[in-house]
C-alpha cells in the first residue's frame, strides 16, 4: 500500500507515488521519509526548524554530531575565514596545508588515553574505518604475516556503511540484500547485559563470559589469522548500549594475549558525550587505533579521522619504501576548510570546558529519563553522558517484544516530534544525543515531552 498526501500533488510520479528526487539514506519504501519528508530548514542552539516554522527540541544534535548547536559563530568564522584564503589544496605526494597539519597536531594532543603517533583525514565515519582495515592488512603484510587479515567485530555494532563498515557492522539490515559481511569479518557477542545476561549472571560474570566466548572464537578460527578487534566504547545506532562492569578490561587482555590489534570505533563518543573526552578515558581502553567524525567538526563540515599508535605508525613508515607506498587516500582527506572548523571546534570545547558542562547537565538528563523506567511498556532505559537510549518492551521483559507491526517505537517517536521533540526511533529503541551545549531547561521541556508521548503510547 502507498501513502498518498495531497498537500504534495507536483511530486506524483507516474505510478501515483508522491515522493522527491532524492534518493535517501536507508530508504525503506514509499511509506517512509522518502514521501513526506520533515524538511528542516534553519538550527539554533539545541533547536530545528522546519520550512513550516515549526520548532523541534533536536534531542539527537543532527545525526549525533552537532556538539556545539545549531549556529556556533566560531565555527562559521573559521569555515569562512579558511574558504577566502584556501578553500581547497589536497595532502597528496608530500604537498599539504596548514590547516591540516595542525588539526593533526590537536587531535593527538587532545587524546591522552595512550600516546598515538600520527592522523590519517577522511571525509566520514565510514571512510574512517574502512581505512582501519586497510591499515591493518598494510601492517601485517609488512610484518610478513599475510595471513592475519580477519577482523572481529560485535553484534548490533555500527561501523558505517559503505561495504568494508557496513561488514564491520553487526546489524542485519546492513547485510541483508547486499550480500555482506564480507568473509573476513566475523562478529561476537553483543555486550549488552539487560538483555543477554543469563539468570543469576552478575555483570562481571556476563563479561567474563563473553570475554571467553571472544577467545575460543579467536582459538576456533586460529590465532594467526585475526587481525583486529573493533568496538565502540558505547554502542550507538545498536540502541545505546554501555559496556558492562568490567567488559573492555576483560576483552583487551584477550586481544593482548593473541597479538590481535585494538581499534576504537569512537565516532559518536569522543569528544565529551560520556564526560571523557574520548570513551578510551571512561573505559581504560589502550588502543591501537582510533577512529573519529561527528562532533570532530560538530557535524559543521564532513570529517572523519584514523589516530594511529607508534607501532603501527611506525611500520608504516619503514615499509613502505621496500613494499611500495601506502596507496589509499581521499581527494579531501584533510580538507582545508573541514579541518579549520575542526580546529576551532576543539577549541571551543576546551576554552569552554565542555566535559565540565556534559558532566553538570548529565545526571539530570539521566536521571530525569531514567526515572520513567517503571512505565509498563519500557523494558529498559540505559546510557551514560550525553547519550540515553530507550528500548520498549512487553512485560518489561527483552524475551518479549511488542509485535512489529505495532509500531511502539514509531508511534513513541511521532508523539515527540508533535509535541516538538525529534528523536530517533529504531524499531522499539528510542536514542537520544543532545548537543553537549544542552541547558538544564532544555533537559527540562525535554523529560516534560518524552513524559507527554510515553503516557500517549502506554
Ligand atoms: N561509527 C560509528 C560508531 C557511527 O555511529 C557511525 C555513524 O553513525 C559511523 C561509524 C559512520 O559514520 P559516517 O556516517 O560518518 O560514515
Amino acid at each position: 500500500s502507498v501513502t498518498k498526501d495531497d498537500s504534495t500533488p507536483d511530486l506524483k510520479d507516474d505510478n501515483g507515488f508522491k515522493g522527491h528526487d532524492m534518493l535517501a539514506p536507508f530508504t525503506a519504501g514509499w511509506q517512509t521519509t522518502d514521501t513526506n519528508p520533515l524538511i528542516i530548514e534553519k538550527s539554533e542552539g539545541s533547536y530545528v526548524y522546519d520550512i513550516n516554522g515549526n520548532k523541534y527540541l533536536d534531542s539527537l544534535a543532527g545525526l549525533w554530531c552537532t556538539a556545539l548547536g545549531g549556529n556556533e559563530p566560531r565555527l562559521v568564522a573559521a569555515a569562512t575565514a579558511q574558504l577566502n584564503t584556501l578553500p581547497f589544496y589536497h595532502s597528496f605526494w608530500n604537498r599539504t596545508t596548514k590547516p591540516s597539519l595542525d588539526l593533526a597536531r590537536d587531535l593527538l594532543e587532545t587524546f591522552t588515553a595512550r600516546k598515538m603517533a600520527k592522523v590519517f583525514f577522511t571525509n566520514s565515519g565510514s571512510e574512517a574505518n574502512d581505512t582501519q582495515v586497510k591499515l591493518v592488512w598494510y601492517y601485517n603484510n609488512a610484518l610478513g604475516r599475510p595471513s592475519k587479515k580477519k577482523f572481529i567485530a560485535r553484534s548490533k555494532s555500527y561501523h558505517g556503511s559503505t561495504l568494508i563498515a557496513a561488514s564491520l557492522s553487526g546489524l542485519p539490515a546492513l547485510h541483508q540484500k547486499f550480500d555482506l559481511p564480507a568473509p573476513f569479518v566475523l562478529h561476537t557477542d553483543c555486550p549488552h547485559y539487560w538483555r543477554y545476561h543469563l539468570p543469576g549472571e552478575t555483570e562481571e560474570e556476563f563479561s567474563t563470559r563473553l570475554a571467553e566466548n571472544l577467545e575460543n572464537l579467536i582459538l576456533k578460527e586460529g590465532p594467526e589469522t585475526i587481525a583486529a578487534f573493533i568496538a565502540e566504547p558505547v554502542m550507538g545506532a545498536g540502541g545505546v548500549i554501555p559496556p558492562p562492569a568490567t567488559y573492555f578490561d576483560k576483552v583487551q587482555a584477550v586481544v593482548k594475549k593473541y597479538d590481535i590489534l585494538f581499534i576504537a570505533d569512537e565516532v559518536i563518543c569522543a569528544f565529551g558525550r560520556l564526560g571523557t573526552m574520548f570513551g578510551c578515558e571512561k573505559y581504560n581502553i589502550k588502543p591501537d587505533l582510533v577512529s573519529v567524525a561527528k562532533a570532530l567538526s560538530s557535524g559543521y563540515l564532513p570529517i572523519g579521522a584514523v589516530i594511529v599508535s607508534p607501532e603501527i605508525a611506525d611500520v608504516i613508515y619503514s615499509q613502505s619504501n621496500k613494499l611500495g607506498s601506502f596507496s589509499h587516500g581521499f581527494t579531501y582527506s584533510g580538507h582545508p576548510v573541514a579541518c579549520a572548523v575542526a580546529i576551532e571546534a576543539l577549541k571551543i570545547y576546551k576554552e569552554r570546558n565542555i566535559l565540565d558542562h556534559v558532566n553538570s547537565i548529565a545526571p539530570k538528563f539521566q536521571d530525569g529519563l531514567k526515572a520513567f523506567s517503571d512505565s509498563p511498556i519500557i523494558g529498559e532505559i540505559r546510557g551514560t553522558g550525553l547519550i540515553l537510549g530507550t528500548e520498549f518492551a512487553n512485560n518489561k521483559s527483552p524475551e518479549d517484544p511488542f509485535p512489529a507491526e505495532w509500531g511502539v517505537g514509531a508511534y513513541f517517536g511521532q508523539k515527540c516530534q508533535e509535541n516538538g521533540l525529534l528523536v530517533r526511533v529504531a524499531g522499539d529503541n528510542i536514542m537520544m544525543s543532545p548537543p553537549f551545549i544542552f541547558k538544564p531547561e532544555e533537559v527540562d521541556e525535554l523529560i516534560s515531552i518524552y513524559g507527554k508521548a510515553l503516557k500517549a503510547t502506554e
